[in-house]
C-alpha cells in the first residue's frame, strides 16, 4: 500500500509507492497495469487533468507483431468492442502491389486514439495497486547520488508533491523530460519527412478492410481503415514539399492522395476532422535504464512513424519492463538485475528494427537491396509473405532478411529472364509499371 505524508521536508506533501510511472498514455498505462497485477503499488502520473485526453497526432495502426502483447494485456477484446478493426497490409511499389494472401498475412489493429487512450487509462485505474494522478506534471527527480529515488510533481494549482519510489518509469513520450532530467544518453537521428493526415467518411479504398501503403520512393502515403467506418488518409512527403502543405494543408493532402496510383476514393469522401500534421520528428534512441530508472515506449526509442510501430512498441516495452522488474519489486532480487534484464530484452527485440527504420527515415530513396526486395515481394507470394512478416514486425530483421534476400534475387532473376525471352516486353500477368 502507498504511504502518504502530508508535509515533507520541502514543505509540500509526499507519498511512497513501489513505482512512479510518469505519463499515462499507452506505455505508462500498460506498465502500471502489468506492475499492479504483479502486486506492486504504482503512482501513475499524468500532466493532463482530463481522463479522456489522447494523443492527437497518430494514425494508430498497431502492427500485427504487437497484437499478442495487446491480447495478453486483456486489451484486444475491449478494443474490438469499441469498434477496432483488424486489417492486413498491402503496399504499392513501382513494381506492383505487394499483397500477401489473406490467410498468411499479419493482421494489425486500428482504433482511433480518442477511444484507445481513455480505454487503457480506465483499465489502469481499475487495476488494484494503481493510483492514477491526473493533472500532475513531473518537475524534477529525487536522487541519492546516481540513483533515482522519486519524482517531484506539480499539480494545476502549483502545489508540489514528492513521490518516493524504488523505481521511476519515464513513459512520457518522445521528448521525455524524465530522460533529460536523469541525463540519460540519447542518440538523435535525422528525419527527412513530415506528416499530415485526417479522417474521412465515404467509400472504403479497395479491397475493403486492407490497409494500403504507397511506397512512392521517397514519398509515402497510406489509407488506414478504422472504427466507425472511417478511413485515415496520411502522407509523409519529403521536406521539399512542405511549403504547399503549410499554405493549404487540406488541398495539399487531397491533391497528394488524388495523384497516387490506383487512387483511393478520397475525393468522394467527406473529411470529419481537422487536417493535422507534424513537421519535426527526429528519431531518438536512449539507453533504457539507469539506477532506479527505466524508460518505456517513445521515451526509450522514438522511431519514424512511417512504419507504424510506436504504439505497439509502447505496449510491448511496458510488458517486458513490468515482467523484468516485478521480481525485484517483490524483494526477490536486486532491482538492478531486473533493469538489466529489461534493457537486454528491449535491445534484442527492437534494436534491429529501429536500425532499419531510422536508416530509411532521412527521406532518401530506396537502396538497391531494398529495391530488389520490394520488387520480388510484388512479383512472388512466398517473398511477399516473408516480407509481410518482417514489415508487420512479427519477425526480426537479421535472420528474416538473410533468408529473404536470396529468394528475392532468384525471383528477380527469373523475372528478368522471362522478360528477355518475351523480347523485352513484361511477362504476362506482370503489372504495367513493372520495370
Ligand atoms: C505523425 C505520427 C503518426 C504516427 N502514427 C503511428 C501509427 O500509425 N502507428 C503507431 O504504432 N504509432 C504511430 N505513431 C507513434 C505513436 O503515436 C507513439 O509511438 C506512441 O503514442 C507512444 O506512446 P507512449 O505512451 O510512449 O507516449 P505518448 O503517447 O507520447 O504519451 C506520453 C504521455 O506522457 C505525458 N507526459 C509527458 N510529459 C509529462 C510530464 N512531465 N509529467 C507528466 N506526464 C507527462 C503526456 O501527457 C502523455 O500522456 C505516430 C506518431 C506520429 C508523430
Amino acid at each position: 500500500m502507498p504511504e502518504t505524508n502530508p508535509t515533507s521536508k520541502s514543505g509540500g506533501s509526499s507519498s511512497r509507492h513501489d513505482v512512479v510511472v510518469v505519463g499515462a498514455s499507452l506505455a505508462g498505462c500498460a506498465t502500471a497495469i502489468g506492475l499492479g497485477r504483479a502486486g506492486v503499488s504504482v503512482a501513475l502520473v499524468e500532466k493532463s487533468p482530463d481522463p479522456s485526453s489522447f494523443k492527437r497526432i497518430c494514425s494508430h495502426f498497431i502492427q500485427a507483431g504487437s497484437v499478442p502483447a495487446i491480447e495478453r494485456l486483456g486489451l484486444l477484446d475491449p478494443i474490438m468492442a469499441a469498434g477496432g478493426v483488424r486489417t492486413a497490409m498491402r503496399a504499392w511499389t513501382p513494381w506492383g502491389w505487394i499483397e500477401p494472401p489473406a490467410d498468411r498475412a499479419g493482421y494489425a489493429v486500428n482504433l482511433r486514439r480518442e477511444r484507445l487512450d481513455p480505454l487503457i487509462r480506465e483499465m489502469a485505474t481499475e487495476t488494484p495497486g494503481v493510483e492514477l494522478m491526473l493533472g500532475r506534471t513531473a518537475r524534477s527527480l529525487v536522487r541519492d547520488g546516481e540513483t533515482v529515488e522519486g519524482v517531484v510533481v506539480r499539480d494545476v494549482d502549483g502545489e508540489e508533491t514528492t513521490l518516493h519510489a524504488r523505481l521511476v518509469v519515464g513513459a512520457d513520450g518522445r521528448d521525455s523530460q524524465i530522460a533529460e532530467m536523469a541525463g540519460v544518453a540519447t542518440k538523435t537521428l535525422p528525419h527527412g519527412r513530415f506528416a499530415y493526415g485526417a479522417y474521412f467518411e465515404g467509400p472504403a479504398p479497395a479491397p475493403e478492410g486492407r490497409t494500403a501503403l504507397w511506397m512512392l520512393d521517397p514519398q509515402w502515403a497510406a489509407a488506414f481503415p478504422t472504427d466507425d467506418g472511417l478511413t485515415f488518409y496520411g502522407v509523409m512527403p519529403t521536406k521539399d514539399r512542405l511549403p504547399e502543405f503549410k499554405r493549404d494543408p487540406e488541398a495539399a493532402l487531397l491533391n497528394f492522395i488524388a495523384d497516387i496510383p490506383d487512387t483511393p476514393p478520397i475525393r468522394e469522401s467527406r473529411r470529419v476532422n481537422e487536417v493535422t500534421g507534424k513537421i519535426e520528428m527526429p528519431n531518438k534512441v536512449r539507453v533504457q535504464v539507469a539506477p532506479g530508472l527505466a524508460l518505456a515506449g517513445d521515451a526509450a526509442f522514438t522511431v519514424d512513424p512511417l512504419f507504424g510501430v510506436g504504439c505497439g512498441w509502447a505496449l510491448q516495452s511496458a510488458e517486458w519492463l513490468s515482467e523484468s522488474v516485478a521480481p525485484a519489486l517483490r524483494g526477490e532480487e536486486p532491482l538492478q538485475q531486473g533493469l538489466e534484464r529489461y534493457r537486454r530484452r528491449h535491445t534484442s527485440e527492437l534494436r534491429g528494427h529501429a536500425y532499419t527504420i531510422n536508416d530509411y527515415a532521412t527521406g532518401r530513396r530506396m537502396s538497391p537491396p531494398e529495391r530488389a526486395l520490394f520488387a520480388a515481394a510484388a512479383r512472388d507470394d512466398r517473398v511477399a509473405v516473408g516480407f509481410d512478416a518482417f514489415g508487420t514486425r512479427r519477425a526480426k530483421p537479421g535472420r528474416t532478411l538473410a533468408k529473404l534476400m536470396p529468394q528475392a534475387l532468384a525471383v528477380n532473376a527469373r523475372h528478368a529472364l522471362a522478360r528477355r525471352r518475351a523480347g523485352g516486353r513484361p511477362p504476362v500477368g506482370a503489372p504495367q509499371s513493372a520495370q
